[in-house]
């Protein structure tokens, strides 16, 4: 195999220059690793075909961008849950230390799940009712979730006739 170092030079296609291989753009596919055409020349040649063919330019950009996304986000999702598997530790301390320094937000997202009265939530207040985990059925969970809101609604109302009191 050849060793391509600096010095090494190369004629483009297209202007017909001698320029180093750096000035050439890699292409895995090129027997000698780089494009015929130099940087310069490529990048003129897609101005060029940019300019001619604007609306298809914008389509390749927009599905490459969709394409390339929905993978970044799967890749990204996959070593996030890989990572947090192998790094058990790492993950809970760092969960702990966020928790810590963030503790308005932690107060907002449990204000959240009461406000929205979440299975989580109402699983809570059955454990808190002296009920096991293992005891707890949806209708259990629809059950108490009734009850809560109902309650809410009371408590509204005893407070709006006592400012109007
Ligand atoms: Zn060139």
């Amino acid at each position: 195999m050849v060793e391509w170092g600096v010095g090494v030079k190369k004629r483009c296609s297209k202007c017909g220059e001698e320029k180093e291989l750096g000035k050439f753009y890699e292409a895995k596919d090129h027997k000698d690793g780089h494009q015929g055409v130099c940087k310069k020349c490529f990048i003129l040649r897609a101005i060029i075909w940019r300019k001619v063919n604007k609306q298809k330019h914008k389509e390749y950009v927009k599905i490459w961008r969709n394409n390339n996304f929905e993978k970044y986000k799967k890749s990204n999702n996959q070593y996030l849950i890989r990572w947090r598997k192998n790094n058990r530790k790492k993950w809970i301390a760092y969960c702990r230390k966020w928790k810590t320094n963030n503790p308005l937000k932690i107060l907002e997202q449990k204000r959240r799940v009461v406000d929205s009265l979440a299975g989580s939530y109402i699983k809570h207040l059955l454990k808190m009712n002296g009920f096991e985990i293992n005891q707890i059925t949806p209708q259990m969970i629809q059950l108490k979730r009734e009850q809560v809101m109902f309650s809410r609604v009371l408590r509204q109302l005893k407070r709006a006739v006592n400012e109007s009191n």
